[in-house]
């Protein structure tokens, strides 16, 4: 800010200067986070949208930055990925994950097992080895590959044209379950796609926004959907924050569902009592 006499003398504008310097700040903070133990996951129920039963939790990274307060990824992921940063906090998400779905599965052994997906970044998705360093993170906590799901976006895997083949397939022959996240916003070749060894398909939530509103984005939802099931993919919708929305995604028998209707992404403590909720007869 300007003090009197004084911003005469200031070489740089203030306002570039300020944001300039917060952004490295933050990158330096966030250098720190992991060892200072500032990042936290949520999880975000995915629910079968024929009985509502919880079948799977989404991982979702926060940082809890001890001036700003929470951060959300969509602020700190790319500086993250542009620092490089991604790596070692991708492998705490990962673990951290896994550690908790085996946890669940140690207490709920008699209820159906859930499956714990993890995003994964560009530069993870890049990274020569990815599939040894997942091995050996499954081998460690001891956690079946079934119950692990990896979201890949459609655009990350167009990007990478012949190279994405051969990646998946190391991925998914650890047994492990794959995911194209946000798909249909990816301008993905439909011929190509079923080179894919994927399990689902996420459509992302902008089209379920505008699903029975808006008709391009209707048309897309029951295009994608019929899509799936050509080719035996599950199909999991994005963002469903209406009852409306859920009975027009069930009439057209998406397998399954998340967002705001059923639960915002919430702490492992609280999963544990929707599950225990769920449950119940
Ligand atoms: P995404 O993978 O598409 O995750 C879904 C995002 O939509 C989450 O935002 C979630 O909180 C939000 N969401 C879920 N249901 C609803 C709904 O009904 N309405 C609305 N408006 N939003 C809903 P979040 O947690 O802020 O994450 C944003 C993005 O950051 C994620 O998008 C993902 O791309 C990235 N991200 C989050 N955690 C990780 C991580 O551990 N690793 C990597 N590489 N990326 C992550
Ligand atoms: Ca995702
Ligand atoms: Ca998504
Ligand atoms: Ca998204």
């Amino acid at each position: 800010s300007k003090k009197n006499g004084k911003s005469r003398y200031t070489i740089f504008k203030p306002d570039m200067d300020s944001r300039a310097f917060e952004r490295l700040q933050l990158a330096t903070d966030l250098r720190r986070a992991i060892e200072l133990q500032e990042f936290k996951l949520y999880y975000q129920p995915i629910v079968e949208l024929e009985n509502g039963t919880i079948v799977g939790l989404e991982a979702l990274v926060r940082w809890e930055h001890p001036r700003i307060g929470l951060i959300s990824p969509a602020k700190f992921i790319p500086l993250a990925e542009e620092t490089g940063l991604i790596l070692p906090i991708g492998e705490w998400v990962l673990e951290t994950a896994c550690r908790q779905a085996k946890y669940w599965h140690l207490r709920y052994p008699d209820r159906a097992p859930l499956t714990v997906s993890v995003n994964l970044s560009a530069k993870q998705f890049q990274q020569p080895q990815l599939e040894d360093k997942i091995a050996q993170i499954l081998a460690r906590i001891e956690l079946a590959p079934q119950n692990l799901k990896l979201e890949i976006t459609e655009s990350m895997m167009m990007e990478q044209g012949d190279a994405t083949i051969a990646t998946l397939y190391k991925l998914k022959n650890l047994g492990i379950q794959l995911a194209i996240d946000d798909f249909g916003t990816g301008f993905s070749a439909l011929s190509y796609l079923k080179r894919f060894p994927v399990d689902t398909l996420k459509i992302d939530r902008s089209f379920i926004k505008g699903l029975g509103y808006n008709r391009e984005d209707t048309a897309i939802v029951h295009a994608v959907i019929a899509f799936a099931k050509a080719l035996h993919l599950s199909v999991t919708a994005e963002g469903i924050e209406t009852a409306e929305q859920l009975s027009q995604l069930q009439a057209l028998r998406c397998d399954r569902g998340q967002g705001y209707y059923f639960s915002q992404p919430i702490t492992a403590d609280a999963v544990q009592l929707l599950i225990d909720r769920n449950c119940d007869p």
